[in-house]
């Protein structure tokens, strides 16, 4: 019999639909194995005091004793219910919201609902077609209905004139009389008012009468759940601790005695009134001890209690916290550090991680003798192992065995031994939050001295990963289909173009960008040595290229050096950072564009646009796209490497000049920032005199900020133009911000030019005094700097009113920053939620559980975008490459 065959011969119940209720009070007291009678919990001996909440019917805790309602042990019992029977009746804070609804659409004389027959019969026949199939429909009329039936005030059934009842959260419920007092409703007429509604009027306002009668929201037996579910420790010096669901039992009880006496010594209703509301209270916090409006339950010592609903709710509750996540085995956490040398495929663990992680491995004639060195050198040197099992299944751990020789003697092929970690293992490695696939890769174990996990810094793009103090997980798959499927699916190479935008996401940054520019410039001319040492980082086994240059010394060109490494069939052209207007590729002179010709770079530097990561149409994203993953990976950790050592060779600083510029440069610019004030002044003159027009749709005063702020603005930007007309091309802050590798030339305007305006949501600064922003100007001003216009640069030094003001931008930044990532965090939650059960099918249809279709095809293009070329099947440009 296949598998599939004895699956089908397992006789199935499915779940057709599930239906919640409430329990009534005589359920409750059927459920119930005895009354709480007595809130005494245990005797002076110590002994559980019969009727009292810890009493041995409703099931025992501790070890040796037996329940004496079933007889058994704890571990076998799982507790039986016992039940209160409340003086008075509470609203249970759970329904109160119905209680109201059921309140307000239904007649306080006669019960019935507040519709006339013939709408009744209308919205019956309609809920009717609905209920079965649609159920949000339903879901919205019954809705309707309930807003209906609380808009009339008088019955149509009996002429009962009815009041308005008011809810006041969270178990209060008035009656509005006509002079306008408000009267309490207590429980009592509560539920009495309720047991009047008939079971079909219910049933239009969605309550199904046979599991859930409006009355029974108000509780007269309250059930009292067994000691498994509030279990009491007893500590070592024998005082015992009860659980706060118990304590709160407890209190209940009291409260439940005390109004007893209350009644039947005929105490003054003000008295009695204010126990019921206790007893309320107290149950009430039973249930939720987070409840708005009123006081949070407390311990002695101040801590608030725990109620029910704080068991089940929020992340740490039984939903989020124990049912859909669990801690787990084989797992490692620590900080991460950046490891260039290593590939983009691993990662890099400490010994003393891989000395408690390990790998099952079956004893066989192959590796038996490897195994036993491993069993020999044991649990403290490394690589050793842990743990051996007998084929009979027996554990035993190596820390306790005295003659390890012995026991790997004893090894045979049958037997298992949990080994540590070892190079070359397959990991599972992944950085919270996961937001999508790349979130989690495997990785291959690299182990290393020290005590962090390393990182390839290509790598840190998927993961999110800086290197500012940020941990990440490993996981160790235990069986050999789930190291196959890390190998096969989740491997690093494999997900160099990310499923989110169809582009390489896994790339050339920072240093390796400004590396390989310097290195593809055509004035990089390399030594025989030079060369060595470039082949030998990129890790090359073959021979080197011819020298360009041959007389009076052997020199090599960058290019060819970069060349050695590209795919041999390779064929591209791509503009490069530094195009001028010059269009043809072919014909342009310098290295403007990129030229491969099977694979030979014959033209051109390497910048952000060709190597780096998520960029399009390039160089890189060819080379991933149209070579199997271990080409593309294997030529990024070569290339990666051979960029960085020779910045490495070369040198590459930073300093005051790096960013210089002349005289007439800062002669123009205090020309351009003079005319912009000059222009925000006339702008204010305008506007002050009243001469100003609004614009379509803005008064006159958005009109004015609107334009003053553009020509504020606009100083930056025209700064930028100046700077970048002075600076020298080849200084090293230029390059960073040409090539990509990092900043822009907007930092180096802000650090030697002009902070420019300063805004705090996308507007110029208005907040603090009345009449100004500061107490620095004169009243009424709103000018260029009160607005936070910063004239200086970072190299210039900022007043301290320009500093305050650049603070505040900065810290509105850094309030988005948070604000933002919170929000998408809870509806990523959401989302995943909703779609967990979403997946492609084999025939290529999108489906839900249950075989619900929801796309006929995937994306309706079918489409898998980790796949394709941002997006699309197939890209044009590169296939006419091809064919040339
Ligand atoms: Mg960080
Ligand atoms: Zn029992
Ligand atoms: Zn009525």
């Amino acid at each position: 019999m296949s598998l599939r065959e004895a699956l089908d011969s397992v006789p199935r119940k499915i779940i057709k639909s599930i239906r919640f209720g409430i329990l009534s009070p005589d359920m409750i007291r059927k459920y119930s194995v005895m009354e709480v009678t007595t809130s005494e919990v245990y005797d002076e001996g110590g002994l559980p005091v019969r009727g009292g909440i810890a009493d041995r019917r409703l099931g025992v805790s501790e070890p040796g004793a037996r329940c004496e309602t079933c007889g058994q042990t704890h571990d076998v019992c799982p507790g039986h219910f016992g039940h209160i029977e409340l003086v008075k009746p509470v609203i249970h804070v759970g329904y109160a919201r119905i209680i109201y609804d059921v309140l307000r659409a239904t007649c306080p004389n006669c019960g019935r609902i507040m519709l006339k027959d013939e709408e009744i019969k209308r919205y019956k026949e309609r809920l009717d077609r609905l209920k079965g199939r649609w159920r949000l429909l339903a879901q919205n009329l019954q809705e309707k209905i309930k807003k209906k039936a609380a808009e009339r005030a008088t019955c149509p059934h009996c002429g009962y004139k009815r009041n308005k009842v008011r809810f006041e959260r969270p178990y209060y419920f008035y009656e509005e009389t006509e002079n306008g007092a408000l009267v309490k409703l207590d429980p009592e007429t509560l539920r009495e008012r309720l047991a009047k509604v008939p079971n079909d009027d219910l049933e239009l306002l969605g309550i199904n009468p046979v599991v859930a009668r409006p009355e029974w929201a108000i509780l007269k037996v309250l059930p009292v759940p067994p000691p498994h579910v509030r279990p009491s420790i007893q500590l070592e010096t024998g005082i015992r601790s009860e659980d706060d669901l118990t304590h709160k039992l407890v209190d209940i009880i009291r409260m439940n005695e005390k109004l007893k006496i209350a009644l039947e010594t005929g105490a003054p209703t003000n008295v009695v009134d204010n126990l019921w509301d206790l007893l309320q209270y107290h149950v009430a916090t039973y249930f939720d001890n987070e409840l708005p409006g009123i006081p949070v339950a407390k311990h002695r010592g101040g801590r608030p209690l725990k109620g029910i609903a704080q068991r089940l709710k929020g992340k740490e509750g039984r939903f989020r916290g124990s049912l859909s996540s669990k801690r787990v085995n084989f797992s490692a956490r620590t900080v991460i550090s950046p490891d260039p040398h290593i590939s983009i495929n691993e990662v890099g663990v400490p010994i003393d991680i891989a000395k408690v992680l390990t790998v099952p491995e079956r004893v066989t004639t192959w590796n038996i003798d490897a195994l036993r060195e491993y069993v020999l050198r044991g649990p403290e040197a490394w690589p050793g192992a842990n743990y051996v099992i007998t084929p009979e299944g027996r554990r035993i751990d190596l820390r306790y065995v005295k003659d390890r020789r012995a026991l790997a003697e004893r090894l045979a092929p049958g037997w298992i031994v949990e080994r540590h970690l070892v190079d070359g293992d397959i990991v599972l490695f992944n950085r919270q939050p996961s937001l999508h696939r790349v979130s989690m890769m495997g990785h291959l174990v690299k182990v290393l001295p020290g005590r962090t996990f390393r990182l390839h810094l290509a790598v840190c793009p998927p993961y999110n990963a800086d290197f500012d103090g940020d941990e990440m997980n490993l996981h160790v798959p235990q069986t050999e289909e789930a190291r196959a499927e890390a190998r096969t699916l989740m491997l690093v190479e494999k997900h160099i173009i990310t499923p989110r935008y169809g582009g390489a996401i896994i790339g050339a940054r920072q240093d390796y960008i400004i590396g390989a520019y310097l290195l593809s410039h055509k004035s990089t001319f390399l030594t025989k040595k030079e060369v060595a040492y470039l082949l030998g980082a990129g890790k090359s086994a073959e021979d080197p290229p011819e020298p360009a240059i041959l007389h009076p010394v052997e020199l090599w060109t960058g290019k060819q050096i970069i060349s050695h490494f590209l795919p041999k069939d390779l064929n591209w052209v791509q503009p490069t950072a530094f195009k001028s207007k010059c269009q043809d590729a072919y014909t342009c002179d310098g290295d403007e564009w990129i030229i491969v010709i099977n694979g030979n770079l014959v033209k051109g530097v390497l910048d952000k646009k060709s190597i780096g990561a998520e960029q399009v149409d390039s160089l890189w994203h060819r080379i991933a796209r149209d070579y199997p993953p271990e080409v593309a990976g294997r030529w990024l950790d070569s290339s990666l490497r051979l960029f960085l050592r020779w910045l490495d060779l070369r040198g590459f600083t930073f300093g005051m000049d790096s960013v210089y510029l002349p005289k007439e440069a800062y002669d123009e610019l205090d020309k351009l920032i003079e005319s912009g004030l000059k222009k925000a002044d006339e702008l204010i003159q305008e506007f002050k005199s009243g001469r100003l027009e609004a614009m379509p749709g803005f008064t006159v005063e958005e009109t004015f900020e609107n334009k003053i702020t553009e020509v504020l603005s606009r100083v930056r930007e025209d700064a930028a133009t100046v700077v970048e007309k002075y600076i020298r091309k080849n200084s090293e802050g230029y390059l960073m911000a040409k090539t990509g590798a990092r900043g822009s030339i907007v930092n180096i305007v802000q650090m030697v030019a002009t902070l420019g305006q300063q805004t705090i949501r996308g507007e110029r600064i208005r907040r603090g005094y009345r009449t100004r922003t500061l107490p620095h100007f004169p009243v009424g001003d709103i000018g260029a700097y009160v607005g936070g216009f910063v004239k200086s640069c970072f190299r210039c030094g900022l007043s301290p009113v320009e500093y305050f003001f650049h603070a505040a931008a900065g810290r509105d930044g850094l309030i988005d920053t948070a604000v933002r990532t919170a929000q998408s965090g809870y509806m990523q939650r959401r989302l995943i939620n909703a779609l967990q059960d979403v997946y492609v099918a084999y025939d290529g249809t999108v489906r839900f559980s249950g075989s619900t279709l929801l796309q006929v095809l995937y994306g309706e293009d079918g489409v898998d975008v980790s796949k394709s070329d941002h997006g699309k099947v197939a890209d044009v440009k590169s296939l006419r490459l091809w064919v040339r």
